[in-house]
């Protein structure tokens, strides 16, 4: 898998915003740009938390064997829309710049843990924080917990994957032990999304600190954090 990766990087590298087509040639349904930056009204189920209806029936289906099991999921965030993850990504960057911090400085600290909006697997309807009912709060130092051995050996078997795992090799975000991915949508979603020309989507946007969004800055950063995800969700 690495090596799949390290070619998946090359390629993107080698070619950013020219992604060749061919290399995810399939016949599936595509997924709309809009739909891919959190800018469509998409159809989502749900009341407290929402997402795409596949995604949100398996769920369900494992909060409630987690509960049979005594172990009780509490859904944190689901879908977040465009709107939603700036206005997430403005409170965090005003918070830093009040500290002090320099422009640059404050996207750097404000991306350690959130995408820039228009990059976040939230905008999918795929990606969900989940947490412990006992704590609901995010927290990875929890390690030993009943809540975290429960997902460790069941939630792939509803279909839910980590995104930023604790493996050393990977980049970007760090580790989020948090937050899982419903694999069999996000992964077709993920191959329509590096088609994207994502450079010329985000300098049409209002964001916060956008004057450090270089060509290059922004190459790096979809190489580290939309590309430093689970080998398996490529
Ligand atoms: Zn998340």
């Amino acid at each position: 898998m690495q090596n799949r990766r390290f070619f998946i990087k090359s390629s993107i590298l080698a070619s950013f915003a020219l992604f060749s087509p061919t290399i995810f040639a399939s016949k599936r349904k595509k997924y709309s740009k809009d739909m891919l930056i959190g800018k469509e009204k998409i159809k989502l189920y749900g009341k407290r938390y929402k997402m795409q209806k596949e995604a949100y029936l398996a769920l369900e289906k494992m909060k409630k064997d987690a509960l049979v099991s005594g172990v009780r999921i509490y859904v944190v965030s689901a879908y977040r829309s465009f709107a939603h993850q700036n206005k997430i990504w403005s409170r965090k960057f005003n918070t830093f710049r009040a500290a002090g911090y320099s422009v640059k400085e404050a996207v750097n600290k404000v991306k350690e843990y959130s995408a820039i909006p228009g990059t976040s697997r939230h905008h999918w309807g795929t990606d969900v924080d989940l947490a412990d009912y006992n704590k609901k709060f995010l927290n990875n130092k929890v390690t030993h917990s009943k809540y975290l051995t429960w997902m460790d050996e069941n939630a792939h078997k509803y279909g839910f994957y980590r995104v930023y795992t604790n493996n050393k090799f990977r980049t970007g975000y760090k580790y989020e032990s948090w937050h899982y991915s419903y694999r069999n949508i996000s992964k077709p979603m993920l191959e329509d999304y590096l088609k994207l020309d994502i450079v010329k989507i985000l300098k049409n946007e209002k964001i916060a600190g956008n004057q450090v969004f270089t060509k290059d800055f922004l190459k790096q950063y979809f190489t580290n954090n939309v590309l430093g995800i689970n080998d398996y969700l490529f």
